[in-house]
């Protein structure tokens, strides 16, 4: 057998190409719980899927045609009593505690019949993942406890993430390429807070969220150098919706216009910003590219999950039409040809599942969730009371040695090859299994002529829903150039990325 110092030697022999997985090394150092704990989750979904969502998709898809202006409310409210909104928030801020990995089955399960829907809950976990971001944590239990109040009381309180703007889409999502876009959403520091001017646009779920995590600029020349994160409330002065828009798929899914004019944010709203930022020994700069990596990271490893969801349903609804329908007298799945392509469909389904789950173990072990899911972590919220957590452990989040700690390790703590394993893991899910749905629901209308064009066939809408898929979190063009970012062109010091 070889000794433990050749593998190793073996193992990061080629520089240009080392071991960027972390499934392996995550089987040893995950708690092996979270398992048992995911397939409870996928269980769940597979149960609110059957109640919820499939008696419902079709229906709402046709009724966003006919009132692109109506609010699935019904169905948050659903969701909200079902504990969706609050399952995934830590037990300490009344949450129930349950692994965010598994968060990517349960949304893949139900992207599998509806992304809209799945896309009405998950979005709110992109605004707990900004919030957390700042890693301001009396903040952070401050609006958490907001949303378990409104699971208890039935008035759902949703979190929604704003950073797109007007004049910049891709340019807001990199730190490299912001200070080129065309930036113009201001916050101005005054005296006990900021005044935010400028809009937002194409946020999903913003006509239906309470709470809105913005991402504004002190200095529209240095945007790059001054960024500004705000938690804003739905009904503060100054602060309105604008259109919502109407567009090609994931139709239920609100993508609304946040308008800011004069809009006053005290202190206790602000997330981070400059001042904040000045405990830690990275520049403005820097900060701000590991904020927007710990937002994205976990984000675009969901949408990813989304993508396997689609591929899935069109995969799902050309397998049923090929068991069912005769072609030159035999069923289509006695057919060669279509047995290659329901094979090829699958296949799609797998790695696009499976590159969710890598980034699952890259984020677990190296980024957002390591320190909730290290052992020692784990099994202190699995299984000291809620009550105790909620009690005790919850006022120390109102400390700020529990912020200035937690942004230590989280910003300052993440090396740069952890930066880079984990931001590119996230990238590679997301344009693959994005690509990977468009790709089925292109075969599945292949193989069933007339009848995937039909509405209630469910093929035509989930192609309308996977193209979305491919622009947001960052165009799939952007998160290519980001895998060869992180993955390629940092063994190549002449490599030119973003071309600053
Ligand atoms: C359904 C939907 C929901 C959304 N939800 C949210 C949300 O909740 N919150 C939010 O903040 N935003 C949201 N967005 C916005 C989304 O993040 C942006 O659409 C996305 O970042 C792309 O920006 P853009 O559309 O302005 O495209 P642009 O940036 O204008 O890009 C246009 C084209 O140029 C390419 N390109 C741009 N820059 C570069 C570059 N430097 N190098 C190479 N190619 C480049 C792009 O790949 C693309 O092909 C949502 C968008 C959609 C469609």
């Amino acid at each position: 057998m070889l000794s433990d110092s050749s593998i190793e030697n073996l193992i990061n022999r080629n520089p240009k190409f080392d071991d960027i997985t972390s499934s392996l090394q995550a089987i040893a150092k995950l708690p092996k719980a979270i398992d048992k704990e995911t397939k409870k989750v996928i269980a769940l979904a597979r149960k609110f899927t059957d109640e919820e969502v499939k008696p419902h998709a079709i229906d709402l898809d046709r009724r966003m045609f006919e009132e692109p202006d109506y609010l699935p409310r019904d169905f948050v409210k659903k969701a909200n009593e079902w504990g969706l909104y609050s399952r995934w928030l830590p037990k300490a801020v009344g949450g129930e505690g349950i692994n965010l990995p598994s968060l990517t089955f349960f949304l893949e399960e139900v992207a599998s019949v509806c992304l809209s829907m799945a896309n009405l809950i998950g979005v709110h976990y992109l605004g707990v993942v900004s919030l957390s971001a700042s890693f301001n944590m009396r903040l952070f239990k401050k609006i958490c406890k907001e949303t378990v109040a409104g699971y208890r009381n039935g008035k759902p309180c949703l979190i929604s993430l704003a950073i797109t703007e007007p004049g910049a889409g891709t340019d807001v999502e990199e730190t490299e390429l912001v200070d080129k876009g065309n930036i113009a959403c201001h916050a101005e520091k005054v005296k006990d807070g900021y005044v935010l001017n400028g809009s937002k646009v194409f946020i999903s779920n913003g006509h239906l969220s309470t709470w809105h995590i913005v991402i504004a600029y002190g200095d529209l020349k240095r945007p790059s150098e001054s960024m500004v994160m705000l938690a804003v409330k739905t009904g503060a002065e100054g602060f309105s919706f604008g259109r919502q828009e109407r567009k090609m798929g994931q139709k239920a899914c609100p993508a609304s216009e946040l308008v800011f004019k004069d809009c006053f944010i005290p202190d206790e709203y602000v997330c981070i910003d400059a001042d904040q930022m000045k405990h830690l020994s990275l520049s403005s700069r820097e900060i701000a590219q590991r904020i927007v990596d710990h937002v994205l990271s976990p984000s675009r490893g969901g949408v990813g999950a989304f993508g396997a969801g689609v591929a899935r349903g069109a995969y799902e609804s050309a397998l049923e039409f090929a068991s069912e329908t005769k072609v030159a007298g035999k069923l289509l799945i006695n057919h060669e040809w279509a047995q290659c392509m329901l094979a090829e469909m699958c296949k799609n389904v797998m790695l696009a599942r499976l590159s969710y789950i890598e980034t699952n173990y890259a984020n677990s072990l190296h980024g957002s969730f390591k320190q909730l899911l290290s052992k020692p972590a784990y099994f202190f919220n699995q299984y000291v009371p809620k009550l105790f957590l909620e009690k005790f452990f919850a006022p120390l989040l109102d400390h700020p040695s529990s912020t200035n700690q937690a942004r230590k390790q989280n910003l300052e703590g993440q090396t740069v090859s952890e930066q880079q394993r984990t931001s590119g893991w996230a990238s590679l899910s997301k344009f693959s299994a994005t690509d990977l749905a468009v790709k089925n629901c292109h075969m599945a209308l292949e193989m069933m002529g007339q009848a995937g064009l039909r509405h209630d066939r469910r093929v035509e809408k989930h192609f309308r829903d996977a193209k979305l898929l491919q622009i947001y979190e960052g165009t799939n063009q952007l998160n290519r150039l980001n895998v060869f970012k992180c993955f390629i062109g940092r063994s190549f010091p002449q490599a030119v990325v973003f071309d600053e």
